[in-house]
């Protein structure tokens, strides 16, 4: 196979038929190859599943604006596994996911099918960024995000990330003139109070809906969800060691040695 310049990987979790995924491809062909590899339907909020235990299928697909691109029937992480070692003719050097409609911030991080591409990519090694614009109103809402996805593509590409981190981008749905600015973040707290509606089939059966609620933010300074508030795009690095460093003597200091059979008193070594 013909060694190219370089290769770049797209995936997505609302499909590979989204507006999101096109816009973000266009905007980063200038630089090389770019595949897309995506889930052949909507998937989102699947988070950072993989498909371990069935078949998974590829199809050449076209795309709107009469390129090619690969639909899968997976899940983003399962895309960007099929990208690497199926699709792409040589190790991507770098790995996008999105653009995604709605944001993804703070606690939903883990929800997030979008971020989980990034994230995988950065398991393997590749330099990776999951963009989201802050609205689930599809149409055109993807300009000032694709433009930013171009040139932090430059950056990352020059200036890389310590092993095992990713960027996680949100652009606030804004005209970009209207853009506050760029704000590097940390996570946010950002949760959802846990809707759960019940409602009966025709049959009598209870079943249950989650969801639908307004998730709550904690608007701190320096993190991604009050940046978004102001109007300014966020930039997150995130790691994908979710160690909660700050607990590890506090759970250290537990007398664990005790939990195990024929253990004697932890205060005894
Ligand atoms: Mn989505």
């Amino acid at each position: 196979m013909p060694v190219v310049d370089r290769v770049i990987l797209i995936t997505n979790d609302d499909g590979v038929h989204s507006r999101g995924i096109l816009e973000l491809k266009q905007a980063l062909q200038d630089m090389g190859d770019v595949y897309v590899v995506a889930p052949d339907r909507g998937r989102s909020a699947c988070g950072h599943g993989i498909t371990l235990h069935k078949p998974l299928r590829l199809h050449r697909v076209t795309l709107a604006d009469g390129s090619e691109g690969w639909s899968t029937s997976g899940l983003p992480t399962d895309c960007v596994h099929i990208g690497i070692g199926a699709v792409c003719p040589q190790r991507p050097d770098l790995v996008f996911s999105g653009i995604n409609l709605g944001a993804n911030l703070g606690w939903e991080l883990t929800y997030s099918g979008t971020v989980a591409g990034a994230m995988e990519g950065a398991a393997f090694g590749v330099p990776s960024v999951a963009i989201s614009v802050t609205t689930y109103e599809d149409g055109d809402v993807f300009g000032p995000s694709a433009r930013f996805a171009r040139r932090l593509a430059d950056i990352l590409l020059e200036r890389p990330l310590p092993e095992g981190a990713f960027l996680n981008v949100n652009v606030p749905a804004l005209p970009e003139e209207d853009i506050a600015g760029v704000a590097v973040t940390r996570l946010g707290i950002r949760r959802y109070p846990g809707r759960v509606e019940a409602r009966r089939d025709p049959v009598g059966r209870t079943y249950y809906w989650l969801g639908g609620d307004e998730p709550e933010d904690g608007l701190e300074e320096g993190t991604d969800v009050l940046a978004v508030r102001e109007g300014f795009i966020s930039v997150t690095p995130v790691h994908l060691d979710l160690t909660a460093h700050s607990a590890i003597e506090h759970v250290r200091s537990w007398p664990l040695e005790g939990c195990l059979a024929g253990a004697g008193s932890p205060a005894a070594d």
